[in-house]
């Protein structure tokens, strides 16, 4: 007789049908029936008239910077940086700024259905902490500079930070350490060097900014005598534990270059929009069979940590700029936020299947805006919001029931973002 940890009852499966069963043990997916006997589990969610789907993998972030969100609104991503968040980081970051604005972050992602995130920022010990609260997965990096800030002067001493982040956390239930070089302009050939070489020999993956701006892939040329992914592939950076965000502007011997090495790409379309950055050319990378998970970037460039809102944005912006309605289909849309960031992880996930991690949402399908329900996967896509999101479990365990949250305090974590806001907004003035 098989016994379950949880059951979910009498969801709308898109590629099943309705009425059918998810049976869970030990955080996996065991059994997906009709009619599964409930007496066997020791939970029961009841799941009729909801979509189950997978839950979200947003591939690139920086959750703490959800405390700067608003500010700086409509400036290009070198003026924003620079005359707006820099001095701002300056001045605030600190180990109480990350943790609360993680709190803040998770609250947000919770909601809106993601159970995994690609991080990379400061005083990643404190995001870990707050993840470790929050009962979701994260895949987190303390970023690594050539310039001095509060954490660190010198490549050496971020790269000892780095390791000692590894040294802590690898092997956590809920969190992989990666490691973070920021990127081709901010970081010499030695500290990539050095970077690739930690990630290496601790077998882990590597995060970057690149080729996000048109300024940035004339910087790295007037620098190097290259563009940033050619200049990447010249300094033996590049291999397929590399996860580079954005990949905005490439040119074609790039994309050549991406595929030879297997390079994962974090797709990040409203971010590039709202900077005013540009737009990846991601339906092609998707042609050619490169790994493109999808990601938010910070709350402050996007504005929010919304993965249902980001794969709609990229689903009609691809059609969109290509004029071709098939250059993002919906189910790709679903697979690039879900699946395929999972992949990029290494975590077998992003599926409703026996075998699979027990990552999912179940979306409340009797809601105006999804009747009638015709396509489950389409209507999500084009007519969903995270509002709808009304379960979300992540490894077998259930963190949000009816929109209530199980793991953290809302009311405590706004309370303390207001107080942040109060105090950043002062420093304004
Ligand atoms: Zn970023």
């Amino acid at each position: 007789m098989e016994s379950y940890d949880l059951i979910v009852k009498e969801v709308i499966l898109p590629e099943r049908g309705e009425g059918f069963d998810i049976a869970i043990r030990d955080g996996k997916i065991v059994k997906i029936d009709k009619g599964i006997e409930k007496d066997f589990s020791k939970e029961v969610l009841l799941g009729k008239g909801k979509i189950a789907l997978p839950s979200f993998a947003n591939v690139h972030t920086h959750v703490p910077m959800s405390l700067l969100r608003g500010i700086g609104a409509d400036l290009p991503l070198m003026d924003w940086l620079q005359k707006v968040i820099w001095p701002l980081e300056g001045r605030f970051v600190s180990p109480e700024f990350v943790r609360d604005g993680t709190m803040l972050s998770l609250l947000e992602m919770i909601r809106s259905g993601t159970t995994l995130f690609m991080d990379m920022y400061f005083f990643e010990e404190f995001v870990a902490e707050a993840v470790q609260e929050a009962g979701i997965r994260a895949g987190l990096g303390f970023g690594i500079l050539d310039f001095p800030t509060k954490v660190a002067s010198t490549p050496q001493e971020y790269i000892e930070r780095a390791r000692k982040f590894v040294k802590d956390f690898k092997g956590s239930e809920l969190i992989f350490p990666v490691i973070c070089p920021h990127a081709a302009y901010t970081c010499s050939p030695k500290t990539l060097a050095m970077a690739k070489e930690l990630a290496d020999s601790e077998g882990l993956l590597l995060h970057i900014h690149v080729a996000e701006t048109k300024s940035e892939v004339e910087q790295v040329k007037s620098e190097y005598g290259n563009t940033p992914v050619k200049h990447l592939e010249s300094v033996g950076f590049l291999d397929s534990n590399v996860l580079c965000a954005h990949m905005v502007w490439l040119e074609e011997e790039e994309i050549e270059i991406v595929k030879e090495r297997d390079v994962k790409i974090a797709h990040c379309p409203e971010s590039n929009l709202k900077l005013a950055s540009g737009v990846a050319p991601v339906h092609r990378y998707i042609e050619r069979g490169i790994l493109v998970g999808l990601g938010t970037d910070g709350a402050a460039s996007n504005d929010n940590l919304d993965m249902l809102e980001e794969l709609s944005t990229m689903a009609k912006l691809h059609k969109g700029v290509s004029l071709n309605a098939e250059a993002i289909n919906a189910k790709t849309a679903l697979r690039v936020a879900t699946e395929n960031g999972f992949s990029i992880a290494g975590i077998k996930a992003g599926r409703i299947e026996e075998g699979y991690e027990a990552d999912l949402i179940l979306l409340n399908s009797e809601v105006p805006h999804l009747q009638p329900l015709y396509d489950p996967v389409a209507q999500v896509v084009y007519s969903a919001n995270s509002g709808d999101i009304d379960t979300v479990i992540c490894r077998g365990r259930v963190i949000m029931e009816k929109r209530e949250l199980k793991t953290l305090d809302e009311e405590r974590i706004l309370h303390t973002a207001k107080k942040w806001g109060e105090r950043i907004k002062s420093s304004l003035s």
